[in-house]
């Protein structure tokens, strides 16, 4: 059941700490237009009340590019403001496309305790939560007089199955790289161990039978080699090992466990703690097992 039509202009209203972006986030990214998001791109900070100017003139040149594809546009802002709404709705009609109000019902002392646990940047003022609250609210009987084409209040979207949908569709897209080892492993290291910026600069080097697989992190002129472990007994604990210089000072690769971004800067800083090194040559270190 989606009673919204599409492509539209769908226009969130809401108070801060209303759950406007939750909600949001149940349509694809690319149809979100968010404030936030603009002024963090203009300025580094999401939260930069100078950078609203800049911010609403992005929205309203990607709004227009987007709305002359035919394609819909969720505009996730407060729109508490009638002048900044009737510009949504002249943008969608220009294009003869229905603009859909999506109200937020979300009681005035949730928003006020949603906004209170925000970090300190997205925070709003009280009395600034109130002022939207109750402009919302003066305005909810007046939005088909407006121009809306649709009105309707969150509690009315069921938008649960589409996230669901698009989270297994996701699952599916991960699973058709199978074949692809590289490809695979960056996706592995980007959920489990490193983040997505880390595992993108990631290839395997050495897959041999019978051997762990040796990668290696490499940007520009910097390489970090990598094998992935598989022999300890707790398939939990399965994971990668950084190549480090051997402590007991022969040639052969010794070896530190990377699992977090901080290990890896600690191999490259040369500030791994020693008592986690162990070389497959002369054993030196912290050994409890044979080298493969
Ligand atoms: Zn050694």
């Amino acid at each position: 059941m989606n009673p919204i039509p599409e492509p539209s202009v769908i226009v969130m209203i809401g108070a801060s700490g209303s759950g406007k972006s939750t909600l949001a986030r149940t349509w694809p990214a690319d149809y979100r237009l968010g404030l936030d998001s603009y002024r963090w791109a203009v300025s580094g900070d999401a939260g930069d009340q100078e950078a609203t100017a800049d911010a609403v003139f992005l929205l309203d040149a990607i709004l227009e590019r987007r709305l002359a594809r035919g394609l819909t546009c969720v505009v996730d802002a407060t729109n508490a403001r009638a002048d900044v709404r009737k510009r949504l709705i002249e943008a969608a009609h220009a294009r003869q496309l229905p603009a859909a109000a999506v109200v937020m019902t979300a009681p005035l002392r949730q928003c006020l305790a949603r906004n209170a646990r925000r970090p300190a940047n997205r925070r709003v003022p009280d009395s600034e939560v109130r002022r939207q609250y109750r402009q919302i609210s003066l305005a909810r009987p007046g939005l088909h007089a407006e121009g809306f084409d649709h009105v309707v209040t969150d509690d009315r979207l069921m938008r649960m199955r589409l996230l669901l949908q698009r989270s297994v569709d996701r699952v599916h897209a991960d699973h058709q790289v199978d074949g692809d080892h590289t490809e695979r492993a960056r996706r592995v290291l980007a959920c489990r161990f490193f983040g997505e910026d880390l595992a993108e600069t990631f290839h395997w080097t050495h897959l041999r039978p019978g051997h762990d697989p040796i990668g290696a992190l490499a940007v520009g002129g910097d390489e970090i080699t990598l094998a992935y472990r598989t022999w300890f007994p707790d398939p939990m604990d399965w994971g990668f090992e950084a190549q480090v210089p051997c402590l007991g000072g022969c040639s052969g690769p010794a070896w530190v466990p990377v699992r977090t971004p901080m290990d890896l800067l600690a191999v490259y800083d040369d500030e791994f703690p020693e008592d986690v090194v162990r070389c497959d040559r002369c054993a030196a270190g912290a050994t409890t097992r044979e080298a493969v």
